[in-house]
């Protein structure tokens, strides 16, 4: 299956399906490429599809240079930055050699991010490992590394060459990380498509165990809607916003439990349930929805709720989000299934009582 991204000349496409990655990587000696290419990743997924792609790349007559990172948030660093551009520099690394990254969100995004550095910027191909990566962060050209004073800071947009997401990959993936990924799926569900939100309603089981039978078509379709919202707003001024459904309270919870009491899907599990609690106390959904909503959340086991000591950072951090302006938080916000708004004006007082009387475990 292949996903369009269209952006004029920085268009590309995404390729999804089993054991692909020998098909995508006999196309690399039809892009304008030296013959080298520099391979990002960490040590963990390393370990299970390294050396296989390696020998894939090597027989298209290629020159590898492998780098890994530790596996894990904490490695996203500017520090880990510079060494890997150290790497690339002593490597004495064409301007034409290509940075493929091979790993979840994290690799990922380091990866752009040095891609787009190293030499006013060289070429870049995403081979996502995690169902994060393959239905979000693989696509759409953010890269950014953290910063201790915030996460993603430091950062520009950097479209990859071509993303190829292996399915096959999503074997290994541990069931905590399956979830989390699910949370970005129900997003698209509820942002985009109601059509989507009851595939998957229909096949909650099937998407639980990543039965072959509907992985194909549930991450193709997160990708059309990623790929149809960033063709449209490549660089966030206006309708990208609607990806953030679930994430401004789901980003106040992450940085009040410094990034260590949930992992990123979870906590916009619990963002977008609070979302759709919010949009029902302003009246602009029925209460039918929110519990559409919550139901798969729970059948998936992701969280909806969390525990009291972190409302008061919770409720801070909602006032300080990168999204307020003028003090006011911006909040994407249901009408229906399938369709959000921005809404900009919700007094504090509505927010604070919302969160209290139904996200507190
Ligand atoms: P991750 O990259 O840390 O991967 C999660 C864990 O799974 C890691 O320990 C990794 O080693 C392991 N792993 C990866 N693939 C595996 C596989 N196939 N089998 C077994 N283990 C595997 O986390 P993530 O959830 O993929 O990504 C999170 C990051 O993505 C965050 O830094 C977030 O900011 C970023 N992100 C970026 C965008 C964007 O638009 N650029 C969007 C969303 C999220
Ligand atoms: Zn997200």
């Amino acid at each position: 299956r292949k996903v369009p991204v269209n952006l004029g000349e920085r268009s590309y496409t995404i390729t999804i399906g089993y054991e692909i990655l020998e098909e995508c990587t006999a196309e690399l000696g039809t892009f304008p490429l030296e013959k080298e290419v520099f391979l990002l990743s960490d040590r963990e997924v390393h370990k299970y599809y390294g050396s296989s792609l390696e020998t894939l790349i090597a027989d298209q007559g290629f020159k590898v240079r492998t780098y890994l990172m530790p596996p894990g948030e904490e490695a996203k660093s500017w520090e880990q930055a510079g060494e890997i551009l150290e790497k690339m520099l002593e490597g004495n690394l064409g301007r034409k050699a290509p940075v493929l990254a091979l790993g979840g969100g994290v690799v990922g995004d380091i990866a752009g991010f040095v891609a787009a550095l190293y030499r006013r910027g060289v070429p870049f191909i995403q081979i996502p490992t995690t169902l994060l990566a393959q239905v979000d962060s693989s696509v759409g050209g953010k890269v950014a590394v953290n910063h201790p004073l915030g996460k993603n800071m430091l950062g520009t947009f950097y479209q990859p060459l071509a993303v190829w997401a292996d399915l096959r990959t999503l074997d290994t993936l541990p069931d905590n990380e399956w979830r989390a990924g699910l949370a970005e799926v129900v997003k698209y569900g509820i942002i985009w498509d109601e059509a989507f939100f009851e595939f998957l309603e229909n096949h909650t089981l099937e998407i639980l165990r990543r039965d072959p039978s509907v992985l194909p078509e549930m991450i193709e379709r997160c990708c059309q809607i990623k790929a149809e919202v960033v063709g449209r707003d490549e660089k966030d001024e206006g309708l990208r916003n609607i990806l953030n459904f679930g994430h401004t309270l789901g980003h106040a919870l992450e940085s009040a439990t410094h990034y260590k009491e949930y992992r990123h899907g979870e906590a916009v599990a619990i963002g977008m349930y609070g979302a759709m609690e919010l949009a029902y106390a302003l009246g602009m959904i029925e209460k039918d929805v929110v519990t559409r909503v919550k139901d798969i959340l729970e059948l998936w086991e992701l969280p909806i709720r969390f525990p009291a000591k972190f409302l008061e950072t919770v409720i801070q951090n909602l006032i300080y989000d990168k999204k307020v302006s003028d003090k006011k938080v911006l909040f994407i916000l249901p009408t229906a299934i399938g369709k959000v708004e921005m809404v900009r004006d919700i007094p504090q007082d509505i927010i604070r009582r919302v969160v209290q009387e139904n996200l507190i475990l």
